[in-house]
């Protein structure tokens, strides 16, 4: 009878290639289950249970539900055979199911009722402990459900958001040893918030970026049952390996899914997770940082396109002088036990820079000489003071690469105004005025008493900075 029931499971299968069972186990004398994660095209958990010689089997894209609120899809897919049930390993490319198989659970079960569209279990596992009901609704379509309580009552639903919380623009703390330093990112600030078959990344005002960098989606299956909400930053890397601001934003405007595929090949994106804010049902933003490290290091976050960078308690000054020379923009300093503050500029984590930076508003430019003539010379920046007014703030002449100016003259043609947008003192008369709308992040060295940048030389547009919001900073 389980002969004839496999069919379907020998015909998928090359048995010379794949290290798959076979099948031939006789029956145990318990009923047993087994989930097993199957790191296939498309992450999935599939869902066994040994019934008359055979495993009947689901495949589920979101796991087993661990709470009866939510009800997950579940495919109801060929019988396989019983010895399939502590199978583990790597299906070879090119054959069916391609990829990695783990047992994520396994365990007994009873039958409370199985009737052709209904098979009501309790599962005795290890992770999972309960009475489930899977039923179809249409075709091969199933849903699973949790019939008991919570597996953990305690859990809370993932946070729709959190902003991430802020560093001050300090200098090295004396007490060196009370602080943790990390690498400064010179990137886009990103929350990602990941559970089995969802994955989002949101930047630091809520926009939602997961079209922009698909090369990342691959960390929510790493992630694999987890469920996590990640701080940290997506950079891309110059010829030299360092985080280049001016390189990331060639991603950050494309429009259409066919520009951003052919510009991940050119310009890859890396995630760079420096924090976890909440993990399978627990808020760790009142934990301190370093439990919060703890936790973020045990989810080995260590990929192609994704890494944990090391921190390092204590001898900030030594890493100072590292970034310095590695031509980093700086390092961020987090107080041991200070506790994730969303959405707050905090003076437990320090920013200590290598060099100024802000953001500015163009409001305008000055045409280039001699190399540049006919082109964009230097832009004119502005930043609004305590009254609201945007009030100019010298020009930003170097920095740009060839490309950056072509760009930037072709998003400046269309905001082109007769009147100046600086309120009080003007640029030189020769200026061309815009609307201000674009926002430009600068290095400087220092604001002068006049009000205006020393040495700003440009970085890159922020397109996730309103323009109404820069006003000026100590950089
Ligand atoms: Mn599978």
């Amino acid at each position: 009878m389980a002969r004839k029931k496999l069919q379907t499971y020998e015909k998928k299968r090359r048995f010379e290639e794949t290290p798959e069972p076979k099948g031939g186990e006789k029956r145990g004398t318990q009923e047993r289950f087994v989930v097993q994660e199957h790191h296939a095209m498309r992450l999935h958990w599939d869902f066994r249970l040994e019934r008359d010689g055979v495993l009947v089997s689901w495949a589920v894209p979101k796991g087993v539900p661990m709470d009866p609120k939510t009800n997950h899809l579940a495919v109801h897919v060929e019988d396989h055979p019983l010895d399939y049930i502590d199978f583990e390993g790597e299906i070879p490319a090119g054959n069916y199911g391609a990829g990695k198989v783990l047992v994520w659970d396994h365990g007994t079960y009873e039958v409370e009722k199985w009737r052709e569209k209904e098979v009501m279990v309790v599962l005795h596992g290890e992770r999972v402990q309960g009475r489930y009901v899977l039923f179809q609704t249409r075709g091969k379509d199933w849903m699973i459900h949790r019939m008991d309580p919570p597996v953990d009552p305690e859990a809370e639903p993932m946070p729709e958001r959190i902003e991430p919380m802020k560093a001050t623009l300090g200098s090295m703390p004396a007490a060196e040893g009370d602080y943790a330093f990390e690498i400064k990112w010179d990137g886009v600030r990103t929350i990602v918030y990941s559970s089995p078959g969802e994955f989002r990344l949101e930047s630091r005002t809520g926009r939602d970026q997961t079209k922009q960098y698909p090369e990342l989606r691959a960390l929510g299956r790493e992630l694999g049952s987890h469920s996590a909400v990640l701080d940290g930053e997506i950079v891309a890397l110059d010829e030299q390996g360092r985080p280049s601001f001016q390189r990331l934003q060639g991603r950050i405007h494309l429009g259409t899914e066919a520009a951003v595929k052919r510009k991940a090949k050119e310009v890859p994106a890396y995630f760079m997770a420096f924090d976890v804010l909440w993990l399978n049902g627990r808020d760790l933003t009142g934990l301190p940082y370093t439990d919060r490290r703890e936790l973020l290091e045990g989810l080995g976050i260590e990929g192609e396109r994704w890494r944990t960078p090391e921190h390092q308690v204590g001898e900030g000054s030594a890493l100072a002088k590292v970034s310095l020379d590695a031509g980093l923009e700086g390092i961020i300093a987090k107080k041991l036990d200070s506790r994730y503050v969303p959405g707050k500029r905090s003076r437990e984590w320090l920013k200590i820079k290598n060099y100024r930076s802000t953001e500015v508003v163009i409001g305008g430019w000055l045409p280039g000489k001699a190399g540049r003539a006919g082109r964009i010379g230097a832009l004119l920046a502005g930043v609004h003071d305590d009254d609201g007014r945007l009030v100019y703030a010298g020009r930003v002449g170097t920095g740009f690469t060839e490309a950056e100016l072509e760009r930037l003259a072709g998003l400046l043609e269309p905001l082109v105004s007769s009147s100046s947008p600086f309120e009080g003192r003007q640029p030189p008369k020769v200026s061309h005025f815009v609307e201000p709308r674009l926002v430009a992040s600068v290095e400087f060295s220092e604001w002068t008493n006049s009000g205006t940048l020393r040495q700003p030389s440009y970085k890159g547009l922020r397109d996730d900075v309103e323009p109404s919001s820069v006003v000026r900073t100590p950089g």
